[in-house]
């Protein structure tokens, strides 16, 4: 027997459903009852998908209005005192106070803060506990899903839960909290309300209950681990409860496998994604991107295996938009079926992380998705038929199957036989590189020598990160040229004139560097993205970002090539307004690999030197174009890292070698700048000086210059400019603070070093702020040249 289960279903909708009336409901335009239908549609719909498709143990509880993590915060009564909440059930207002502050008259709190789920793009709500903070069962959630998917449909779902210990473990020390504060410790109390959760549960007649610990994918200590054996132990003893799943994602679970197969619960889930077995064969015999799908199977088989446990194994991969290779998950199932009793065939994680439906995309001759690239791809519709698949092949044999195993083939070979996937020219030419070719020709110091060409101030120089405001103007003329309303010579028009604006203001302002406001850029991977042979774009394939922001990542089909120029016209016409260096503005490789769905058919290293000799060649471009600085963005660098720390090295290796790749053909006199934001660059430090960019442009202001600290234990070589106005505020910095910041950067770097500008590019801004915080900023520049040369 192998039953099917799916550990997530997408919950905004087909139509993006949910963020319209989120929206709606936050702007007073639609109200809390409008609300309630349309989200109870969504959920409606994805049962019954997944009941008509055949999936046996259907989830419920995985629907949000925002966000699983705050839906746990309301769930266990763990909201922070600011936002007023007396007791009693969590109400709506509540919940989205929590998720985006609340402004009214007696009242202003900000948001919780937002950071991301582990390594994908989604990003949860960070829960703030401290050593008062205490519990209480204050919502209904899981039980109104599941009473109400029983109701309507008759089915008996999982409810899906952050697991107690994750929870925990996700969260930050509230305010005022000593750093030293250890949430685990608030485990006991916790776990009572979790077992009256579950109590509750069975008494409305769930079978299962799914509770998701994708925090033991990282590295955890002892006292970690021995949390998570204490938790479920004690829920184990409830009276009265369902059937407990604990689930896992994303990477393998290490040390916590033991302490799972121990454990008195009966599921337990791990991510397989990755994993080949060993007969299989095909694409290559190397699993290319092991999420530890291959150490997860090891475990099963070479430590006792799981007992009289159920095995719910995720082997359709849930973050990646490929069919899944089911001959190869056969086998890999096969494998894991003689080391449990019960198989169930199921996703790596949630589906929330792909699109809906590969049939909301439009077809036909002119539809960017082709019948052939379209037959190559699943989306979560298609990745529930593949669970069943699966599960039918593995419990009735590959006959059963043999139709969809024959199809599956063919699509196969189509995508691997494919010349649209492959490109010999891109081949040969990462093959003749050699080492030399990630390298500079000259050392640091003699670079900067050589840079004094380049008409900039010797101290403090300053510069910003490349966007200017996106006004709705400039949104509008974009629109009208997609949808053919303005031809090409109009728009390039209106762009140039922003252009023109946005040089003349920096001129005003009396920036050094100057750039040219990225007007014509959607965004910073699709503008060049659509340049390049290999990508592709979706009209419909939305992926919740967080709450009601979603975005449609591009993908990564075949080999990366730049036919031609993508940024020389417009660099080269700014630079033509004006006597001071305007800066040419790319998109690193890594950022580019980040930020879109990747392919599954070779290893991620080989796609992003792909990508960076195609940035290379953008490089040589400009600066052929007389362009004497060029900014190279890596603000993803930092989310690739792996979960487990023992891949690290070689994900930053590959990493910096193709930063450098893109960057290194530059002369010694062109400069190289770089930007990076909102990560936590403490542990990355050596690698990013061995980047080896000629100035690096990095976010500092919001965390008032914490990386400064990390700086004056390791030193930094080459020139920095630590941002020092926060951009993410509305309001405007003083000259005052800014000189504060650069006094407290320059007691750590050397004052010849330091450049100064804002934390992050300004689209998002408007003119109003811009204007004077810029004034201000330039002022402070010169007020530290003047310190430090007193006009005689
Ligand atoms: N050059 C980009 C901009 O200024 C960088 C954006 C980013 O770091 N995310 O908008
Ligand atoms: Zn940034």
């Amino acid at each position: 027997m192998a039953l099917s289960n799916v550990s997530g279903f997408p919950r905004i909708g087909r139509n993006r459903e949910l963020k319209f009336a989120t929206e709606g409901y936050w702007r007073g335009q639609t109200s809390a009852e409008e609300l309630a239908a349309t989200a109870k549609a969504i959920r409606v719909e994805n049962w019954k998908l997944m009941q008509d498709a055949g999936i046996d143990l259907i989830p419920s509880n995985d629907f949000s209005y925002y966000d699983q993590v705050l839906d746990t915060i309301a769930l266990v009564g763990a909201v922070p005192e600011r936002y007023g909440w007396e007791g009693g059930e969590v109400d709506l207002d509540t919940y989205f106070a929590m998720a985006r502050g609340r402004q009214t008259d007696d009242q202003d709190v900000t948001a919780m803060e937002m950071t991301k789920w582990f390594d994908t793009n989604y990003h949860y709500l960070v829960p703030e506990l401290g050593p008062d903070t205490t519990f209480s069962l204050s919502g209904s959630k899981p039980f109104d899903e599941h009473a109400e998917a029983m109701e309507e449909l008759g089915i008996d779902t999982i409810p899906v839960l952050i697991g107690p210990v994750s929870f925990l473990l996700l969260s930050k020390p509230a305010e005022g909290v000593s750093e030293r504060f250890e949430a685990v410790d608030l485990i006991e109390p916790l776990i009572e309300v979790y077992g009256e959760v579950i109590e509750k549960l069975a008494e409305q007649g769930a079978t299962w209950v799914q509770l998701d610990e994708p925090c033991f994918v990282e590295d955890r200590s002892e006292k970690e681990l021995d949390a998570l054996r204490l938790a479920y132990e004690e829920l184990s003893k409830v009276r009265e409860r369902p059937r407990i799943l604990v689930k896992t994602y994303f990477d393998h679970v290490g040390d916590a496998y033991g302490v799972l197969r121990d454990l008195p619960i009966e599921g337990v889930g791990l991510d397989f994604t990755g994993f080949i077995h060993e007969e299989g064969s095909g694409f290559g015999d190397a699993p290319f991107h092991e999420h530890g799908g291959r150490r997860n199977a090891e475990f099963i088989a070479n430590q006792e295996g799981l007992g009289d446990k159920w095995l719910f194994a995720g082997i359709v991969d849930g973050r990646n938009v490929w069919r899944n290779h089911l001959e190869h998950s056969l086998d890999a199932l096969d494998g894991l079926n003689s080391h449990t009793e019960q198989l169930i065939v199921s996703t790596s994680c949630s589906l929330l992380h792909v699109p809906i439906d590969l049939e909301a995309e439009p077809s036909g001759v002119d539809a960017d998705l082709d019948d052939e690239m379209r037959s190559w791809m699943a989306f979560a519709v298609q990745k529930v038929g593949e669970v069943v698949t699966l599960a039918k092949g593995t419990a009735e044999g590959r006959e059963a199957i043999a139709d969809q195993l024959d199809a599956n083939d063919r699509v196969r070979d189509s995508r691997r036989l494919s010349d649209r996937t492959s490109n010999k020219e891109v081949r040969a030419r990462l093959e003749s590189l050699d080492e030399e070719h990630d390298r500079r020709n000259s050392p640091f110091e003699e670079r900067k020598q050589a840079q004094r060409g380049i008409d900039i101030p010797e101290l403090f120089p300053s510069t910003t990160i490349g966007s200017y405001p996106q006004t709705d103007e400039i949104r509008q003329t974009r629109m009208k040229l997609k949808k053919g309303e303005i031809d090409w010579a109009a728009y390039k028009e209106a762009m140039q004139s922003d252009i023109e604006k946005v040089i003349r203001f920096q001129e005003d302002v009396g920036l050094d560097v100057l750039v040219h406001g990225e007007p014509e850029r959607n965004d910073m991977v699709q503008y060049f993205g659509e340049q390049m042979e290999g990508y592709v774009f979706t009209e419909n394939a939305w992926v919740q970002s967080y709450g009601s922001r979603y975005v449609r990542p591009p993908i990564i089909f075949g080999d990366v090539l730049r036919p031609s120029q993508m940024t020389v016209d417009w660099i080269t016409y700014a630079q033509s307004l004006t006597e001071k260096p305007v800066k040419g503005m790319l998109t690193g490789p890594v950022t580019m690999l980040e930020w879109s769905f990747v392919r599954d058919d070779q290893p991620l290293a080989d796609t992003c030197r792909q990508l960076a000799l195609a940035i290379r060649d953008e490089v040589e471009d400009l600066e052929k174009a007389g362009v004497q600085i060029i900014q190279v963005d890596e603000p993803a660098i930092r989310e690739g890292l792996p979960l487990r720390k023992d891949r690290w090295d070689e994900y930053l290796g590959w990493a910096v070698h193709c930063f450098r790749l893109a960057t290194s053909v530059a002369r010694d006199e062109t400069q190289i700048q770089t930007h990076m934001c909102y990560s936590d660059f403490g542990d990355i430090l050596e690698q990013i000086q061995a980047m080896d960019a000629d100035v690096n442009l990095i976010e500092a202001a919001r965390s008032r210059m914490e990386l400064l600290h990390d700086w004056e234990r390791t030193g930094y070589r080459n020139d920095i400019g630590p941002g020092v106005y926060d951009i993410h505020s509305p309001r405007i910095p003083s000259t005052e603070e800014m000189v504060e910041l650069l006094h407290e950067a320059a007691r750590v770097l050397r004052p010849e070093q330091i450049w100064v500008n804002p934390d992050c590019g300004l689209k998002t801004r408007t003119w109003a702020e811009v204007d004077p915080s810029l004034r201000n900023m330039v002022q402070a520049a010169k007020q530290m040249r003047e310190e430090l040369v007193p006009a005689s």
